[in-house]
């Protein structure tokens, strides 16, 4: 049986390019087939930002899909391939068919002051902010008022995520091996009056937080790259997601080590 490969790439010159050289190599291979729908494995070509929304173009089909990323841009946290390995890529992915290594995701809902709810998948993290004001918001941890939160907003990622915009707001680097979520707070305002932790909090299996939002008006909710910003929103629940993200383990990098490529590594 043919391997049903899916590409998406971004459209800079260099990924392009890329994408036409493998259409080449594949066409070349009998294990393979380029299919629109209903890949088994997809290769994203680009950077993180690519494979983020490719996963979110599949997300409904994680238990069959499995991710693959070539590097063409600037970081390439979750895209292990370069683009001059191409041949030893499709090499290795004929002889290697079902291997894979998973990661764990956040699910995402929700819930408006009309009782209707959203639910998401998110690979990096989810945050909420205010924007313009002090969002005010009451942080549960399983059911019980952990704290009232008053500053820009708060973000909740996965282990993976955990070097994306949470290492920006002061958040740990976690390891995916581990099952968790982690909390942290955005410019939040501590004095004698105002009290929150005032430090990153990492939540495991089996918890969940809820965030109740106490001022009015707009609220800015993202998902990844996406947007879900708006009006009515009453609280967003958040737990560790039942489904994973599976990653074609062909070149699996140590994560530590990708984690030292990524942001110490001067060469
Ligand atoms: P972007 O603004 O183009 O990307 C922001 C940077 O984050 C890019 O260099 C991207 O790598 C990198 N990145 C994405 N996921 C990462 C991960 N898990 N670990 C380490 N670095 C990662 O936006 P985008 O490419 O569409 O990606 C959206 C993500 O960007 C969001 O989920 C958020 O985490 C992050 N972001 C961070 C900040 C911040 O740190 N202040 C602000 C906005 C967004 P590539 O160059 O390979 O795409
Ligand atoms: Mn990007």
């Amino acid at each position: 049986m043919r391997l049903k490969i899916g590409i998406i790439h971004n459209n800079e010159a260099k990924s392009l390019k890329v994408h036409e050289d493998l259409l080449k190599l594949v066409a070349k291979n009998d294990n393979f087939t380029v299919v629109e729908h209903d890949p088994e494995l997809v290769i994203t070509i680009g950077g993180d930002g690519t494979l983020l929304s490719a996963f979110h173009r599949y997300s409904h089909k994680l238990d069959t899909v499995r991710f693959l990323g070539v590097h063409t841009g600037h970081l390439g946290f979750y895209t292990d391939w370069r683009d001059y390995e191409l041949e030893e890529m499709v090499d290795s992915l004929c002889s290697d068919r079902d291997k894979s290594v998973s990661y764990p995701l956040l699910d995402v809902v929700v819930n408006f002051e009309d009782g209707r709810h959203k639910h998401f998948l998110a690979m990096n993290e989810s945050t909420v902010r205010k924007g313009n004001r002090t969002m005010v918001a009451d942080v549960y941890i399983k059911d019980e008022l952990f704290e009232r939160f008053r500053g820009d907003g708060l973000s909740i990622s996965t282990p993976t995520g955990s070097t994306a915009y949470n290492k920006s707001v002061g958040g740990a680097v976690v390891h995916p091996s581990i099952s968790a979520m982690q909390l942290a707070e955005i410019a939040s305002l501590n004095n004698r009056v105002f009290r929150t932790l005032g430090s990153p909090s990492i939540i495991g299996p089996d918890e969940w937080i809820e965030i109740f939002l106490n001022t009015d008006g707009k609220h800015m909710v993202t998902i990844d790259q996406l947007d879900v910003s708006g009006g009515g929103i009453r609280s967003i629940q958040y737990k560790i997601a039942e489904e994973r993200i599976h990653f074609a383990s062909y070149k699996h990098m140590h994560f530590w080590h990708r984690v030292k490529d990524a942001f110490i590594r001067e060469d």
